[in-house]
C-alpha cells in the first residue's frame, strides 16, 4: 500500500512556511482526537497520520529529505545514520589551546584573589561556513563588540588631570572584611567597587569606567574540519582587563550550513543515492558527487536498499588534522510510479518467471510465516 503524501495530508502546499503547517496540524489533531471520535476507527487512523505528517514536515531536516526523496528519504533506512540532531548533538569540545582557566565568559566571581589584575571578560563571534569552507579550511573576518581601555583617559575613568581620591570606606584597598556569624569574609568593597579610589570628575568618553566598547574585525583562519557547535578559542582576542590584567579570549562559533546532499557525520560524508531497480539487479557504474568533483561509484549486482558503499578518504579531515573520514553512499531503490507500455509488458513478463524462482529472503520469510502459523494455532 503507498503511503499518502505528507503534504497531502495535512492539507497544505509544498511550499507552506512552518507556521502554516503546524496551524493545519493543530486544526486536524483537534478535530480527529480521539477523546472527541471514541471508536472511530477511520479518525484514529486520520491522527495518526496528521501526526506522522507533522512530525516530518515540522522539522527542517526532515522536511528536506522528504522533500527530495519522499517517504524513503524519511522512513526506516534512513534512520540508520540518526538524524542531524544526533549527529550535532555531540557538541565539539574547545580546541585551539589549553589552560587559560575561567571558561567560557569566566570572571563570574569578579576578580579572584584581589583587585589587581583581573582578566578581561571573554566574548563570542558567531561564524557561518559551508561544508566546503569547513573541509577546507578558510579564511574569515569576524565583527564583533569588544570592551577596550579607553584610550581619552588612559583607561582610569578619570578626566585627564583631574583629581582622584582615594576610597574612605576600604582605605584604598578595594577589599573590606564582613563579619557572617563567627566567620570573617573578605569582600569587594560596595563603595568604590574594588577600584580603591573614587572619580570625581569622570571622563565623558566611557563615563568613568575607563572602557568603551570598540567593534572589531578581526582575520582568522579557520582549521579544516570544525564541525558545527564547535569553537575555536581566540586566546587574548577578548575584552581588556579593567586593570592591566590580562586579556579575556575571543570564542568563534561554528556554524556550519546544512548542505544540499551531503550529511556530516563524524568525519564520514552520508549521501543517500536514488537508483532504479534494474541498476540494483544488474549492477552498474554510477557518477556520483563527492567534495572533490564527481566520481565514479560501482553499484554490485544485486544491491539491496539502503546498502552503503563506500569512498574511501573522501570524507571530511578531523580538526586535529591525523585522519581523513569517507564518504558512504547509501542507495536505495525508486520504484517508477509510471511506466510505458513496452516496460509494462516486459515487467509481466518477469513477473511470470518470478512465479517459478523464490529469491533466498523471500524464501525465508515464507519458512518464518509458515513456523509462526504453526505455533500460533
Ligand atoms: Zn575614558
Ligand atoms: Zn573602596
Amino acid at each position: 500500500m503507498s503511503k499518502r503524501d505528507y503534504y497531502e495530508v495535512l492539507g497544505v502546499e509544498r511550499d507552506s512556511s512552518e507556521r502554516e503547517i503546524s496551524k493545519a496540524y493543530r486544526k486536524l489533531a483537534v478535530k480527529f482526537h480521539p477523546d472527541s471520535n471514541p471508536g472511530d476507527e477511520e479518525a484514529s487512523q486520520n491522527f495518526k497520520q496528521a501526526a506522522e505528517a507533522y512530525e516530518v514536515l515540522s522539522d527542517q531536516e526532515k522536511r528536506s529529505r522528504y522533500d527530495r526523496f519522499g517517504h524513503a528519504g524519511v522512513d526506516g533506512q534512513s534512520n540508520q545514520f540518526g538524524s542531524a540532531e544526533d549527529i550535532f548533538a555531540a557538541f565539539g569540545e574547545i580546541f585551539g589551546g589549553g589552560g587559560g582557566g575561567g571558561g567560557m565568559f569566566g570572571d563570574l566571581f569578579g576578580g579572584r584573589g584581589g583587585r589587581r589584575n583581573r582578566r578581561g571578560g571573554d566574548v563570542r563571534a558567531d561564524v557561518t561556513l559551508s561544508l566546503e569552507e569547513s573541509a577546507r579550511g578558510v579564511s574569515k573576518t569576524l565583527k564583533f563588540e569588544r570592551r577596550v581601555s579607553c584610550d581619552t583617559c588612559d583607561g582610569s575613568g578619570s578626566t585627564p588631570g583631574s583629581e582622584v581620591a582615594g576610597c574612605q570606606q576600604c582605605g584604598g584597598r578595594g577589599q573590606v572584611l564582613q563579619s557572617a556569624g563567627i566567620l570573617r569574609v573578605q569582600t569587594t568593597c560596595p563603595v568604590c567597587r574594588g577600584a580603591g579610589k573614587i572619580i570625581v570628575d569622570p571622563c565623558g568618553d566611557c563615563q568613568g569606567q575607563g572602557q568603551v566598547s570598540k567593534p572589531v574585525e578581526l582575520d582568522v583562519a579557520i582549521p579544516a574540519g570544525v564541525d558545527d557547535g564547535m569553537r575555536v578559542r581566540l586566546a587574548g582576542e577578548g575584552e581588556a582587563s579593567p586593570d592591566g590584567g590580562p586579556n579575556g579570549d575571543c570564542y568563534a562559533f561554528i556554524n556550519v550550513k546544512r548542505h544540499k546532499l551531503f550529511h556530516r557525520d563524524g568525519s564520514n560524508l552520508i549521501l543517500q543515492l536514488p537508483i532504479s531497480y534494474t541498476q540494483a539487479a544488474l549492477g552498474a557504474e554510477i557518477e556520483v558527487p563527492t567534495l572533490d568533483g564527481p566520481d565514479k561509484l560501482k553499484i554490485a549486482r544485486g544491491t539491496q536498499s539502503g546498502e552503503v558503499f563506500k569512498l574511501p578518504g573522501r570524507g571530511m579531515p578531523s580538526p586535529q588534522g591525523d585522519r581523513t573520514g569517507d564518504l558512504l553512499v547509501q542507495t536505495y531503490i525508486e520504484t517508477p510510479k509510471k511506466i510505458s507500455t513496452e516496460q509494462e509488458e516486459l515487467l509481466r513478463k518477469l513477473a511470470e518467471l518470478e512465479e517459478t524462482e523464490v529469491l533466498p529472503e523471500r524464501k525465508n520469510f515464507l519458512t518464518r510465516l509458515t513456523e509462526y502459523f504453526a505455533t500460533s494455532e
